[in-house]
């Protein structure tokens, strides 16, 4: 929509860069690299160091790529760099089950000859893909990639503006918030949301096992809540095991051998002996959700 008042003003300054991204997690510098090969310039402001996001300890979740998403990587030129790492998920079985007593004989099977082209997506270690985003953010001349730059404040009645923590200010024509579920850009802007806790905690970590999974996720359905087992590249998978926060806290605070004892009645044998393949995390998982979407 023509805004003369508001083109004057841009004219008459230079601007830091075309759009001002805050949160340089995963769409953060998803859309930056977009943007490049549109030609715009953004800046991609991230509170954290670049060598804690950079580091192979960082965050164990694991993602569930949709070919949609597999798409988006390849497009932004990011794809070769993740898919050595990158598990087809060539099977879904879903399932409700109780901890000893194995998955139920009724189960939800999705698989890929349902599908004309390829798996039904890939499943993806979110260091490769962080790493891969970083790198390439660094070499793409049309992203300014600024770490451990925490944004305090935001004006959007002109060009767009942020204020770090060390009182820079930054400018450009349209502000992005991509700083995650609590978002203070989304905040700042009276964007309301809504949203619950789910009153679970995921315990997340990688497993190695025996026999292997032929790139087969599994959802069990228990009662207190699903277990996701979501296969890795090798003998390797994912876990994302839902428990109520108290229960969850309990299991974490055991060793890694009690901690096994726990899961292993709950997985089961059908990829035979189990072992830890990396550090543990929790997550407690809640819904946010914007009031209004435009
Ligand atoms: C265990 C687990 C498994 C998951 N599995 C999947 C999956 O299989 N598939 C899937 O699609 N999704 C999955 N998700 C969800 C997915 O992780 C999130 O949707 C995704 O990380 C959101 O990305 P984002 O870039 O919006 O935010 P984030 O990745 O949360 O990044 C936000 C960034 O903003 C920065 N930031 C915040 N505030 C400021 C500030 N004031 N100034 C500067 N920087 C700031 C933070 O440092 C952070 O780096 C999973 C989540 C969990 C917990």
């Amino acid at each position: 929509m023509d805004n003369p008042a508001r083109d004057d003003i841009l004219r008459g300054m230079a601007l830091d860069c075309d759009i001002l991204i805050v949160g340089g997690g995963l769409n953060g510098p998803c859309l930056a690299l977009a943007l490049s090969q549109a030609g715009l310039t953004s800046t991609v402001i991230d509170a954290l160091p670049a060598e804690t996001r950079d580091a192979d300890t960082f965050d164990g979740r694991s993602y569930a790529l949709a070919l949609a998403s597999a798409r988006l990587l390849q497009a932004i030129g990011i794809w070769d760099a993740v898919k050595a790492n990158a598990q087809p998920m060539h099977e879904i079985k879903a399932s409700d089950g109780r901890a000893g007593e194995g998955p139920s004989p009724f189960f939800l099977h999705f698989e890929r000859d349902e599908l004309e082209e390829g798996p039904m997506g890939y499943m993806l270690e979110d260091r490769f893909l962080r790493q891969a985003l970083l790198a390439r953010m660094e070499s793409d001349p049309n992203v300014t990639h600024l770490p451990r730059a925490k944004v305090v404040a935001q004006d959007i009645s002109g060009p767009a503006s942020v204020t770090l923590e060390d009182g820079r200010v930054l400018t450009g024509q349209l502000l992005v918030g991509a700083d995650g579920r609590q978002s203070g850009t989304g905040a700042r802007a009276g964007i309301k949301r809504l949203g619950w806790d789910y009153g679970q905690t995921a315990l997340v970590c990688s497993l190695a096992h025996d026999l292997p999974h032929h790139g087969i996720a599994h959802q069990f359905f228990m009662p207190a809540g699903p277990l996701a087992i979501l296969p890795l590249p090798g003998n390797r998978c994912s876990i994302v095991w839902s428990e109520t926060h108290a229960r969850a806290a309990e299991i974490n605070a055991l060793d890694d051998g009690a901690y096994l004892d726990i899961l292993r009645p709950r997985f089961g044998d059908f990829l035979g002996d189990i072992r830890l393949a990396g550090k543990r995390f929790t997550y407690p998982l809640n819904l946010t959700i914007s009031e209004r979407f435009v």
